[in-house]
């Protein structure tokens, strides 16, 4: 199974001055023959916290417009930074893009992703057991999972949003949820998504594979796939 006939549509995060990494998605989209789209990710350095606090778009410590003891803060409200609003408004645009243009799923990349070395193999299994109506499917997670299933059904997210894939109707719940920002995008898809308690979209029919297809290979230092061992 090819990428592009599970996935309706394959969006890549990526900055516009993102060069380097560009071509190396270039190269991965040639070597596992996939079509992708570029999201011009949101550079953080335009992202102004105070605006965003002002026109009450983010749910800011110590806000009075939207916390309260039942939100996941108890009411203290909730710290962001640019970079990871920048993160947040760029996969955003992925969602709202999917919505426009009425594709019935998407996968979404950013674009320090690398590929497992058996992805082909690992895609097959996925792509051909998990449940048709899948909502929501992580194929990449910053955290291993132990079970003997391929796939498991999930009611939380995962850290990392380097590879997943959702369905119209969750890019649609994403955006109408999203405001104020109240996390970064991974503890967003999380706690206002896919969890079943706060103010969350409770999204149905979500699932993860157990194994990551994909790694976020960022130098930044987020993270280390290759604690993994898997790469
Ligand atoms: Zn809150």
């Amino acid at each position: 199974m090819k990428l592009n006939n599970f996935f309706e549509k394959i969006y890549v995060i990526s900055l516009l001055s993102a060069t380097q990494r560009r071509e190396s998605i270039n190269n991965l989209s040639k070597k596992y023959e996939f079509n992708f789209e570029y999201i011009d990710a949101v550079d953080k350095s335009t992202i102004k916290m105070e605006d965003l606090k002002k026109e009450k778009k983010w749910a800011y410590p110590k806000n009075d417009f939207y916390c309260s003891k039942k939100c996941s803060c108890s009411g203290l409200g909730h710290e962001l930074n640019t970079s990871q609003v920048g993160c947040q408004l760029s996969h955003e645009i992925a969602w709202r893009d999917m919505i426009k243009n009425e594709y019935k799923n998407a996968l979404i990349m950013e674009d320090d992703i690398s590929f497992h070395r058996d992805f082909e193999i690992l895609f097959k299994k996925i792509s051909s057991n998990v449940s048709k109506n899948w909502n929501f499917l992580y194929l990449g997670k910053l955290k291993n999972v132990e079970s003997k299933k391929d796939i498991i059904k999930i009611k939380h997210g995962f850290s990392g949003t380097h590879m997943y894939g959702l369905s119209i109707k969750a890019a649609e719940k994403a955006v109408n949820n999203l405001y104020p920002l109240r996390a970064a995008a991974d503890g967003y898809l999380n706690r206002f998504l896919i969890q079943r308690k706060y103010d969350s979209a409770k999204l149905k029919n979500c699932y993860a594979s157990v194994e990551n297809l994909g790694f976020n290979d960022s130098i930044d230092g987020k993270t280390d796939s290759y604690i993994d061992g898997k790469t």
